[in-house]
Parts: C-alpha cells; structure tokens; sequence
C-alpha cells in the first residue's frame, strides 16, 4: 500500500499512505477526535490501569479472590481481532470473513475446531464484537484470562461466558463513572500520555495553510480540558492555549451516534459543569459545544461533506460512519505502523521467500493435477478394458499406471515439504511482530478483516497526526490501488 510519491525521506513509519485519491487543496475544514488521535496515551500504562481496577470490581462483586492474581500482558490482544462472547473464543479474521486463528483462554482451536465452529458457514460479523481501539484491549484480555482461568478450574464460577462479559462491561462502565481510571490519568498525565512535540508543528502548518480546524470527541469537556492542555499547552510560541488552534470544539459528541443522529447542539457553561442550549447561530471559536449532530455541524459550519476531513483512530466510530453516512473525507491513525512498517522492511527478504514459495506450490500443484487426471483416465480404460478381456493392452495400461504413480510419489512429497516451508517461514515472519497473533494488517499472506477495513473506509492512513507535517497542505494525495487483478498480468492465475 506504498505511495511512491510521498517516499522522499520520510520514514516508512511515518508516511500517509492512500487508499482513495484526494486533493488536500479542496479540504476547507480538517476535523480531529482527541483519544489515541490528538492524544497518543502510552499505552501500557493506561491498559495496565484500566486491567487491575476493572479486575478489583469483579472481586469487589463476589468472584473468587483468586483472580487477584492475574497479570496484565501488554501482547496478549491486538486491534481487529473478534471476540465471539458466546463460546468465551477471541478471533482473527481474514478480509473474506474466514476463521483464520481462534484462542479459547489461551488453548488455540485447531483447524477442524476452527471449521465446525466458524467457517462451515457465512461468517455474520454482528454475532461477534470487533476489538476497534485500544482502550477495548485490556477489557479483552481479562475476558481471556477468566475464560482461561474457568477451564483451568471447572465449577468455580457458575456462570456462562456471555454473562461474564457482561459484567465486564459493566465493571469498566463503573470503573469511568467512580473515577478509578480518568482520575489516575488526569492526576499523573506524564505517565499516561505520550506527548508529540511536533503535533503543533502539523497543527499550525495546516492553519497557517488557510484551513479550519475542528476537535470532535466523545470525552467530556472536563476530561478534554485537562487532557489537550497537557499535550498542547506550551508547545508553541504562537499559540498560549490548547482551545486557540480550533474553530469549532465539541465535547461529548457520541460517536458514531453523531454522524447519523439528531441531537442538538448545547454549549458548555464553562466551569460550571452545565449546559445551555445551543441556539443555532454559526459556531463561535470561544465556545465549547456539546453533542450534535453531522448534519447540523455541516450546516452551522458551513462546509459539505467532503470539504472535511475528519482524523480518527476508531475505524468504526471515526472512520466507518463519517464516511458512510455523511462522505467525509477520511485519514485513520494507525498507531501500529510505527512499529510494524520498519519491521516488515527488514523482514521484506523472507516475504518475498514466502511468495517464491507460493509459486513453486502452484506448479507442483498443477504438476500433480496433471498426473493424477492422467492416472485416473488410464483406469478408466483399463476397468473398460478388463470387461473386454484384452490382455495386451490391460497390461500396458497397468504399466502406464505404475509408472505415473512413481512419478506422483516424489511429486506429492516436495509439494508436502513447501507446505511446511511456507508455514514454518510464515510462522517465523509473524514471530517478529506479536507472538499470538502475527501483524496487525495481516494474518498469514492475507489482509486481516481490519486491513480489508482501512482499504475500504479510510482515504488515508498513517501512524500519528504529527505525520502531517511532512506533506504539502495542498497536495494531492493519489491512490494507486485502484487496479483490479485482470489489469495487473503477474495477478493472473
Ligand atoms: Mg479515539
């Protein structure tokens, strides 16, 4: 997904990469949500966090106090996977909805396991619940680790999987309104944030370039207050406040809600902790608005809908429904790339073994085809030849037989050799990223379900908002992705 235009010296970490061709020169208004967009948090602080006091909550409630004991672990989930509530499983899939690896607690489904469950049938992704940000990992891997922890010790919680994940869900809703989490984070930002000292480079790059700037969060204003301070604040000498850079701010905005709902507007009262109605007149820079709507946004800002873009890491909530519903443009933050791009760089030797692999298969494969359909019309002939009782020619068909078995026995075993090469160099690849669950965008060879996502919703990705300052506020960013396979001939079969 290389945009060879953009390689000038940037990092492949760094890039904006394009799936949709777009013309920043026809943006008017470049929209940003706050949490792990604006505000990068360091994440294994805040997942080790939200794990233990949501761990508490399940004790405080009468779970056995044995599950003190468990340990957050920063690897165990990655973004895009699936959780199937119902059988307590956590899935990887790959773009065509197939099971590609399954974990129940950490016992991993074997393939026939995988089949009977799963890939027997058309795959209905609304049965399952998609891990889509960050903040949904450490909720996943402690519905993994009490699943583990219920199969390593039968009876001792009498409840179904599903049931649990309810009370999870619950657990973490009560973490947010008791403030277990938010005031940890709010009282020690340095710990839980990672603070980008080019953010307001990119910020004011783009204002300086004649656009508008918009924050559109879910957080409350408080929270966003408190938070945009701490990673704005101070960071450049044209700017005294984090609320200076943006023409419009909404808080509480309920994403996705937002993009295809009806509620009003209201302005924050602020330090008052209320709200007063909006009273729809255009918005105003010095207020902080609360809730809304995308159609109202359009109106009362003035822009339509792909005059925005909107920057998002939530590829539902951000990404999926701006689009869909309103055609905003799209750019997603994909945070893994970072780590991953330059990883896959060095690795770049043993995918390219991998696909060398895939074609010495292929041509086995059709080699064997060819035997075995040989192999069968001769017996064919000969099961016709043995009711004619013609001797002569059943022993030359038996011959030929023979012969043509021979050939399909050394065949068979280097076909069965590349086999175990392209997994053993496959699982080897995958090793150097994370250990269950390989690259985020890929499983196996393939694009994972969230790969197939950003190729089909967002215009443009990239591993954070600072990236922007590496690009022309006017350029046109174009795809080159757009090819199907009959136009590519080394795509042909
Ligand atoms: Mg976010």
């Amino acid at each position: 997904m290389n945009d060879p235009t953009t390689n000038h010296g940037i990092a492949v970490g760094q890039r904006i990469y394009v799936n949709r061709s777009l013309n920043f020169g026809n943006i008017g208004l470049i929209g940003f949500d706050m949490d792990h967009t604006l505000a990068p948090y360091n994440r294994e602080a805040f997942e080790a966090l939200a794990f233990t006091a949501t761990l508490k909550k399940f004790i405080d409630a009468g779970y056995p106090e044995e599950l003190g004991s468990l340990q957050y672990k920063p690897d165990s989930v990655v973004r895009g996977l699936i959780v199937d509530r119902a059988r307590g499983n956590i899935l990887k899939v790959n773009g065509h909805k197939y099971v590609k690896v399954a974990y129940h607690g950490y016992s991993k489904l074997t393939k026939e396991e995988r089949y009977k469950l799963y890939n027997h049938e058309s795959f209905k992704a609304q049965d399952f619940l998609s891990v889509d940000t960050f903040f949904a990992l450490s909720e996943v891997q402690l519905f993994l680790e009490i699943v583990d922890y219920m199969d390593k010790n039968p009876g001792k919680i009498q409840k179904s999987f599903q049931d649990i994940y309810a009370d999870l869900r619950n657990f973490i809703d009560l973490c947010h309104r008791d403030g277990s989490i938010k005031d940890k984070v709010l009282a020690n930002p340095e710990k839980f944030f990672k603070k980008d000292r080019y953010l307001s480079t990119a910020l004011v790059r783009l204002l300086d370039a004649g656009k508008s700037l918009f924050m559109l969060t879910n957080s409350d204003f408080e929270y966003t207050r408190q938070v945009m301070s701490y990673v704005l604040d101070g960071t450049s000498s044209d700017f005294s406040s984090w609320k200076d850079y943006w023409d419009i701010i909404i808080v509480g905005a309920s994403k996705p809600d937002f993009f295809a709902g009806k509620q009003p507007f209201f302005e924050v009262i602020e330090d008052s902790k209320l709200l007063r109605v909006h009273d729809g007149e255009p918005f105003k820079p010095d207020l902080v608005y609360h809730g809304g709507n995308a159609k109202l946004f359009e109106k009362l800002s003035g822009y339509r809908g792909d005059e925005i873009l909107y920057v998002g890491d939530h590829i539902y909530g951000d990404i999926i429904q701006s689009k869909g519903m309103k055609n905003w443009r799209t750019l997603l933050i994909v945070e893994e790339l970072e780590e991953e791009l330059p990883k896959l760089e060095k690795c770049k030797l043993s995918q390219q073994e991998i696909y060398d692999l895939f074609s010495i298969k292929e041509s086995l494969d059709e080699e064997w085809q060819k035997l075995r359909s040989k192999i069968a019309a001769n017996k064919r002939q000969l099961e016709r030849s043995l009711k004619a009782s013609g001797s002569k020619k059943q022993e030359y068909l038996k011959n030929q037989i023979e012969q043509l078995e021979q050939q399909l026995a050394p065949i068979q075993i280097r076909l069965e050799e590349t086999q175990n090469k392209i997994k053993a160099k496959t699982s080897l690849l995958e090793a150097h990223f994370n250990q269950t669950w390989g690259q985020v965008l890929k499983v196996g060879i393939e694009k994972s379900r969230f790969a197939h996502q950003i190729a089909s919703y967002a215009c443009l990705y990239t591993s954070r908002v600072s990236n922007l300052r590496f690009y022309n506020p006017y350029k046109k960013f174009v795809s080159f992705h757009e090819t199907l396979p009959h136009e590519n001939p080394s795509s042909a079969a």
